[in-house]
């Protein structure tokens, strides 16, 4: 029996009652299993662990979870610290200490979901956003000089190694190709951005000879967010910056439906390092402690956890259950225009798991 050693971080607002979800729905699919079952270990670190010890987490905390298997997440970010404390804190210190550095967003518009685009049907939406996820307009270089003075100064340097674009170039090329349209699009903005994106692009066709299989375009961030709402059946693959590809990824879970639902693997592609799987949502300050929140977001992200795993038919298992709820109108959440609560809708996914597994054992 393989056991699995996933490290949960539930961090700050509702990721404390969606990653609990996530475990209750994980524990759910290992019930009754003889070939795998998961060990979880769970981690008190954000906002709270902030006000006892003055940091987000211990400065060893690294070294508490390399030898985990994934890393469940929730959200940071708290009413009463600023964001770039509780960001810097936490998630990235994780994503950056541990090289994740492909962050990859699927979306698509799950059955009974009514997304906002009035000629898009379901098929027609469709993607996966890569996000590079170690430098670029994140990189954390930059400063401020002359603090409350006039003459004050402040940057953010958006830095871009050929080494880092590079590879997540090829990951996105190869993640296209293993898709089965092998479509591409490079989000880029080298016409304003002279020197990075300029590199950039010529960084992504020097890789696409490596993958003469995989059709690719080349399209500006801007124009970009307009054909993602014009003309989403022309997208399937994507691959943009860190700050583009954030930007672009909430416009695309708000095109699926909802923030709520969207899941994210933040990846070491290399398995130097354990990967970390989330929602794309934060701490939605307005409905924590409510149970409210959609726990879908964390489901799906549970599914690319198991599909990293090399757990491909639990994954799809896991889907599958996941979209027999979405497709009830009465267990959708508020954010979704219904009125079940979370627990009702982790408890329905629960069932299906394993009503799922009965039939697949019948078969
Ligand atoms: P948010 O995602 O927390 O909330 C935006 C809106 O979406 C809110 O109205 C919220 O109620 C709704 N929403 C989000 N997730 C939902 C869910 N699962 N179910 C139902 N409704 C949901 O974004 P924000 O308000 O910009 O940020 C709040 C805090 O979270 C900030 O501190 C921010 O820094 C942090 N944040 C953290 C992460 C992360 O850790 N990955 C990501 C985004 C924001
Ligand atoms: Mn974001």
């Amino acid at each position: 029996m393989k056991t699995y050693k996933i490290a949960c971080i539930p961090g700050d607002g509702i990721g404390k009652e969606v990653v609990p979800a996530g475990q209750q729905v994980l524990q759910a699919l290992a019930e009754g299993q003889n070939n795998f079952r998961f060990a979880f270990t769970s981690f008190d670190w954000g906002g709270d662990y902030f006000r006892q010890h003055g940091i987000m987490m211990p400065d060893k905390g690294l070294d508490e979870l390399r030898h985990m298997d994934a890393i469940l997440f929730g959200s940071a970010g708290d009413p009463h610290i600023p964001d770039h404390i509780t960001l810097w804190g936490l998630r990235l210190k994780i994503c950056q200490g541990f090289d994740q550095y492909a962050n990859v967003r699927p979306t698509r518009i799950l059955p009974g979901i009514d997304g906002p685009l009035k000629r898009c049907r379901t098929e027609d939406l469709d993607w996966v956003i890569v996000r590079e996820n170690s430098e670029g307009e994140y990189a954390g270089v930059g400063g401020r000089a002359h603090q409350g003075h006039p003459i004050e100064v402040a940057t953010d340097v958006s830095m871009m190694t050929r080494a880092g674009v590079e590879r997540i170039m090829r990951y996105a090329f190869r993640l296209a190709q293993s898709r089965p349209r092998k479509l591409l699009t490079v989000v880029t903005k080298s016409n304003a951005q002279r020197h990075a994106m300029v590199m950039w692009d010529e960084i992504a066709l020097q890789i696409s000879q490596e993958f003469p299989d995989v059709h690719w375009d080349k399209e500006l961030v801007d124009a970009c967010t307009a054909r993602m709402v014009n003309r989403p059946a022309s997208l399937d693959t994507v691959v943009a910056t860190n700050l583009h590809a954030d930007i672009l990824s909430d416009l695309a879970a708000a095109l699926a439906g909802s923030l709520g639902i969207a899941p994210t693997g933040n990846i070491d592609p290399e398995r130097r390092y354990p990967s970390m799987f989330e929602p794309i949502h934060g701490s939605a300050f307005d409905i924590m402690g409510k149970g409210l929140a959609n726990p879908i977001g964390t489901f799906w992200s549970c599914v690319m956890l198991l599909e990293h795993l090399g757990e491909p038919a639990q994954a799809r298992r896991l889907m599958q259950a996941i979209e027999t709820v979405t497709a009830n109108p009465a267990l959708h959440t508020r954010d979704l225009g219904g009125s079940a609560g979370m627990q009702e809708v982790t408890d329905a996914v629960c069932q299906f798991v394993q009503k799922i597994d009965q039939r697949q054992r019948a078969a």
